[in-house]
């Protein structure tokens, strides 16, 4: 064994498997909200800056000891909170290796192993998702930089057709580029048009339909009032309703009007991996651009996104990182640096690669249909409590529920809604979130946990019914 890599870094290695293996295994029944006190979670950290190095396993050993009472059970069956996927075992093992190895995945010269574990699982994503086999793909940290690299590469090329060259002369001066997108868009698209310098007068805000769809009538009616360059932003897998927007329609809108057309499929694109599912993403693969997740549903660990856009070069031209030290010869293989923001950063594409094989395509099918499955169920379980609807069609894996009835004020059905959530999460067998669904606050139930099934549906819908009956005898 050589000096650097000591029997006490060893034991830390083999100390940290044991107490990962130790978490995952008790996964089903750790509480998933936790509930140590702010004040001891802190006390737990704050352990003092120590003069000297710390034993190695001492060191590991206290971690865990600190960290575990404030997880949160994101890996756990029970787990709705968020749209968040629960850290697939598998890719959590290649995790242990991508660290271990220590690559920075900048360069293919950085590390040809860590590029080609990507140029491999970028293939693969497309074919999954039946996307152009000739898009670039981008591994990122999630969908919000997936959207903010897919709209630099919109901003660049559509300006290039106005015959601006924004790499040359920035975006002062430059024709303006309205941005169409739909009132229901995610927080995270606002935040990345802000990044690259768009503000609220170059957003036209499209109408929604009931289900929180982009309305196309209302986009057909716009597009024609700007002449300038344009970008549309539509949505597979609304983040209440789980609905997609009407993608052939908005594609040929986009195509008359010579607008880029973005798709945020945060976890909405994955249905199309899902035969009897796909028919929400027909026509998807007509846009120029697709953020997508690894995280959430294809269960990839924290963090795992793609920016996979259509016109490898408009990515590149945008994207693209040169210095001096930074050389490739004609043999290298791709250049991750090519199709992110980032320079040095981990080697996401190992996970992903893993991932990828654990579940198959096969794998993931099922996934996704067993979670539609679920949230169809909880949908019908809940609505035959008086007093709860459903609010959404549930088309995929969210459901919008709402409480109380039309004899109630809007002010109460607030509270009613925000006091279920406290109750269910007091109960602590499952985990729920709250949202505003047209001015209504909501439970809003996520069903995408890897092992989620119908059992913890049950344990779910009995939860919340009984937390809604309390809740109703209280007020
Ligand atoms: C989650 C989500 C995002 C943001 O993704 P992150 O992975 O959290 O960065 C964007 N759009 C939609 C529709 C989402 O569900």
């Amino acid at each position: 064994m050589s000096d650097d890599f000591k029997p006490e870094h060893a034991a830390a290695f083999k100390r940290a498997l044991e107490l990962a293996l130790s978490y995952r295994e008790r996964s089903q029944e750790i509480p998933p909200r936790p509930t140590l006190p702010l004040a001891d979670l802190r006390a737990a950290f704050d352990v003092g800056l120590p003069d000297e190095g710390r034993d190695p396993v001492e060191i590991i050993e206290a971690l865990s000891a600190a960290a575990e009472p404030g997880l949160i059970g994101i890996t756990s069956p029970h787990f709705f909170g968020w749209v968040m996927g629960a850290s697939h075992p598998v890719g959590t093992a290649a995790e242990f290796l991508t660290a271990a190895w220590g690559q920075n995945a900048a360069v293919f010269q950085c590390s040809p192993s860590a590029a080609v574990a990507e140029e491999v699982a970028a293939d693969w994503l497309l074919e999954l998702m039946d996307l152009p086999r000739e898009s670039a793909v981008g591994f990122t940290t999630g969908a919000t930089m997936a959207g903010f690299i897919c709209l630099s590469a919109a901003r660049t090329e559509v300006l290039r057709h106005t015959d601006w060259d924004l790499e040359e002369f920035g975006l002062t001066g430059a024709p303006e580029v309205k941005v169409f997108l739909s009132e229901e868009a995610h927080a995270t698209i606002h935040s990345a048009l802000r990044y690259l310098g768009f503000g609220e007068r170059q957003k036209v805000m499209i109408a929604s339909d009931d289900q929180c769809r982009m309305r196309a009538d209302d986009l057909a009616a716009k597009l024609p009032q700007h002449a300038g360059p344009k970008i549309i932003i539509s949505q597979a897998g609304h983040i209440n309703s789980g609905a997609f927007d009407d993608f052939a329609e908005i594609c040929k809108l986009a195509r008359d009007h010579k607008a880029w057309h973005h798709v945020d499929g945060a976890f909405g694109l994955w249905a199309r991996a899902a035969p009897n599912l796909a028919q929400y993403c027909e026509g998807i693969d007509g846009a120029d651009s697709w953020s997508v997740d690894g995280h959430k549903w294809l269960q990839v660990p924290y963090d795992s996104g793609f920016a996979i856009v259509k016109n490898a070069d408009a990515l590149k031209r945008a994207m693209d990182i040169s210095a001096s030290y930074i050389t490739a010869d004609a043999d290298d293989g791709r250049n991750p640096t090519h199709y992110g923001p980032e320079l040095s950063r981990r080697a996401r594409g190992f996970a992903v690669w893993a991932t990828i094989q654990a579940l198959g395509r096969k794998g993931i099918e099922e996934m996704v249909a067993r979670h539609t499955r679920c949230a169809q169920h909880l949908a019908s379980r809940v609505s035959e409590e008086p007093g709860i609807g459903v609010l959404n069609d549930v088309a995929v894996n969210q459901v919008a529920i709402a409480f109380g009835d039309e004899n109630d004020a809007p002010g109460v059905r607030d509270k009613y809604a925000q006091d279920v959530v406290a109750a269910v999460r007091q109960e602590n067998t499952s985990y729920v979130g709250g949202a505003v669904w047209k001015g209504r606050q909501i439970v809003r139930v996520s069903i995408i946990s890897r092992t989620t099934d119908e059992r913890d549906i049950e344990q779910l819908a009995d939860s919340l019914v009984r937390a809604w009956r309390k809740v109703r005898a209280a007020n």
